[in-house]
This record gives C-alpha cells, structure tokens and sequence, in this order.
C-alpha cells in the first residue's frame, strides 16, 4: 500500500466531470506551475483562486453533502472499530488501516454530484482553473482528511462528541443502567443520623 485510496479517487471523480482533454491539460499545468492560491471546503462547497497569467480566476464547486442515513451508517462503522476511531482523531494524515482507508473512500463523490462554477465564463465547464482546484484539493486530502469529512457535511467536533457519547452509554452499561451521579452522590444510608449534639 504505497499511496493511500482516496486522493487518486477523489482524483479520478473530479477528472471525470471534464468534458475534453483540454480541460484536464490545463488543470495539471496549473497545478504544476503552483498557480492555484487557496483552496477551502465547508459543507457541500469547495472553493478556491487560480491565477492564470495577470488574472485571478474564483473557482466554486458544490458538492451534494451525504445525508443523515449515510453518515449514521458512516459512525456506526466508524465505532465498529477503536483503530479507525483513534486514526480519525489524530491530526494529520491518518494510519492507513484497511479500514481506515475503506471508510474515507466512502466520502468520496459521485462525479454526477460534483458541480462547477468559475468567473472567467469559459463555455467549457468544468474549466481548467475549475479542474485545477478539484485535483489540488485531492492531493490535500492525502494529509488532511478532514477537509474531506467537512466537505460532506461533518466537521472534526462531531466525531469528538460522538466518541464522548460511545463512551459515557458503555460507562452506562458498566453501571447496569444507573446514572453515574448515583454511584458518587447516592441516598443517605438510613440508618445515618446527623448528631443533634
Ligand atoms: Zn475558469
């Protein structure tokens, strides 16, 4: 396993949407000569400047996010194994587990939901600056997963807050059931009195 799955993946998606050779020529040439200056995603959009000659070009993609049932379905493989738990929430690039690399796969966009939008009014969609952003944020992925994950619709906190609730419902099912405040705080024993002196 010598690259991890889903850049090339997420490469091939964006590749796919490009309606000639053209397009896909001058993306890897703007992306060789470093010309594309920022890229972000947020929710359901990616977006990003390319520089192409004296002109700077405004990219945005938007990206149909995975819906409730998908990312349930996402989580509960996500717990199913405490390796890709401990993966995910590490900075960085992630360990590449089998697992690890199936669950990321799965982010990855159809290409019929990808679709691009790019202020030079080229009649070619998407243009080479729109390709460009698409393949630069594929490679970023490589070491910054979560881009991905916010890209369709969930941001880093939600995999802290769901693996702080895993752990308080096991904490539960030690307990038999009980809140844990009545372990620390229970009832007075009845035979207790306080002395009236
Ligand atoms: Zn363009």
């Amino acid at each position: 396993m010598t690259h991890p799955t889903w850049p090339g993946l997420l490469r091939d998606a964006f590749n796919a949407t490009a309606l000639d050779d053209d397009v896909v020529k001058g993306a890897r040439r703007h992306k060789r000569r470093g010309m594309i200056r920022s890229v972000g995603s947020v929710p359901g959009a990616l977006s990003g400047v390319v520089q192409d000659g004296a002109e700077f070009w405004h990219v945005n993609w938007r990206i149909a996010p995975i819906d409730e049932a998908g990312w349930a379905e996402i989580e509960r493989d996500i717990h199913a194994d405490p390796v890709v738990m401990v993966a995910l929430l590490e900075s960085g690039a992630p360990a590449r587990t089998r697992d690890v690399e199936e669950i990321l796969s799965r982010l990855v966009p159809d290409p019929a939901d990808l679709e691009a939008t790019c202020d030079c009014a080229d009649w070619l969609v998407p243009c080479a600056h729109a390709l460009a952003v698409g393949l630069a944020f594929a490679e970023a992925t490589r070491d910054d997963v979560w881009a991905l994950l916010l890209l369709r619709g969930r941001g880093r906190d939600w995999l802290v807050v769901s693996e702080a609730a895993a752990r308080a419902r096991r904490l539960l099912d030690r307990l038999g059931g009980r809140p844990p405040s009545e372990e620390v705080f229970g009832p007075v024993p009845s035979g207790a009195r306080v002395s009236s002196g």
